[in-house]
């Protein structure tokens, strides 16, 4: 075999992965081998994979248009629903253009390839997602890597004019947010393309859940390449990249998962719209949110945990002392939640660095003041058995 599939040494160090057979999966719940359980583990953040409105968006655009786009975007599949759904996206997050990804992950793969040569350097948040980590791998470019959000080592790093800076409006597994207006500044100072990429930050930051950008006070504008995800808090999947209409003419002739792939579902983009109105809308929903995650965070400050400093739905706890970063005792952690009825997961490495194993605990709009309240209750005495 001219492979090597064994994955005995990651099993050995507790880190092989293995699907969990989930039968059905909301914001707030989840269901698997007839238990339900509460789900702390998803991306729902305001509850919109069960909102009616989204649902109806999605059945009419069958009837509509059928269930399949029919080709890729340049061939016949780019049709008027991924056009309204462009614009409204456009205006909402002023941006001059947008283009529609089947996933973020192709998005950022798709950007970073189609602009970076060898000529140019790439400098990353040593934190970015993989989706971000392994398109730097590939590309030709030189990629520097600098420490989580430390603007005093970038600036270091950077040279003018020489390419492109990432990094991410709220990080996936940490849950603080980037340093943009430090970003940004080093970007104007020199001459370097800025890219967000704001899967986490879209729907659930800024006025009218805008995102990061907009939290922080950075007008869209001031960053070249923006990116956001449709899977997170808009409830539905795919993603978009936006920025000057020039960029996104070039993409749409240089982004090769773009052009070789087949056009987001019809029901898919009329869902994804949907999503978007009422994200415009969803103030209340941001706000119960926040209640969440203030509740959440007092509570869990008073376990012997390490709570990490975010103030979004994305809520990561090390154990404490000699256990920080443990990967079997995260597991063991994880797994005794589980039997309590709560679904938080297990995060080791390789997605987070060694030595940095936690439980990444997600909180949403869907989740009842009761809700957690019960799970700070279950961690209490999780962490009691396992001391
Ligand atoms: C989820 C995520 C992605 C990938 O988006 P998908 O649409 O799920 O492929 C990219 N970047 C970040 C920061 C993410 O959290």
């Amino acid at each position: 075999m001219p492979f090597n599939l064994c994955l005995a040494e990651r099993e050995a160090l507790g880190l092989r992965r293995r699907l969990p057979a989930i039968d059905k999966v909301t914001g707030r719940q989840l269901f698997s081998a007839d238990k339900c359980y509460l789900n702390f583990a998803g991306n729902d953040y305001l509850g919109f994979s069960l909102a009616p409105e989204l649902i109806k968006a999605a059945d009419a655009a069958a009837r509509e248009f059928g269930v399949g786009a029919v080709a890729s975007p340049l061939v016949v599949g780019y049709q008027a629903i991924h056009r309204q759904l462009e614009s409204e996206l456009a205006d909402w997050l002023g941006l001059e253009a947008v283009m529609l990804f089947s996933s973020g992950f192709s998005a950022n793969q798709a950007v970073i390839k189609a602009l970076l040569t060898k000529e140019h350097l790439l400098w990353q948040d040593r934190l970015n997602h993989a989706s971000l980590q392994e398109a730097g791998m590939l590309s030709p470019a030189r990629m520097r890597r600098f420490a989580h959000n430390d603007m005093a080592q970038l600036a270091k790093q950077l040279k003018p004019k020489a390419g492109l800076i990432v990094s991410e409006g709220v990080f996936s597994m940490d849950g603080d947010q980037g340093d943009w207006q430090g970003l940004s500044a080093l970007s104007d100072q020199t001459n370097n393309w800025l890219m967000i990429d704001d899967a986490h930050g879209l729907g659930v930051l800024g006025k009218q859940g805008r995102g990061t950008l907009s939290e922080q006070g950075v007008a869209a504008d001031k960053v070249h390449i923006h990116m956001g995800t449709f899977g997170k808090a808009l409830g539905v999947s795919g993603a978009f990249i936006g920025g000057s209409q020039l960029l996104i003419d070039y993409l749409h002739n240089h982004a090769r998962s773009y052009v070789y792939s087949t056009h987001l579902p019809p029901p898919q983009a009329a869902a994804i719209l949907a999503a978007v109105r009422l994200a415009q809308t969803a103030d209340e929903q941001r706000e119960q949110l926040q209640a969440r995650i203030q509740q959440f965070r007092a509570g869990a400050a008073n376990l012997p945990l390490q709570l990490l400093l975010s103030n979004t739905a994305i809520q990561p706890l090390l154990l404490g002392k000699e256990l920080v970063g443990d990967e079997q005792a995260t597991l063991n952690l994880s797994n005794r939640l589980r039997e309590q009825g709560f679904w938080v997961g297990a995060i080791r490495p390789p997605t987070v660095p060694k030595g940095s194993s936690r439980l990444r605990i997600t909180l949403s709009a869907a989740h009842s003041q009761t809700d957690i309240a019960a799970l700070l209750q279950a961690l209490q005495e999780s962490v009691r058995s396992e001391a």
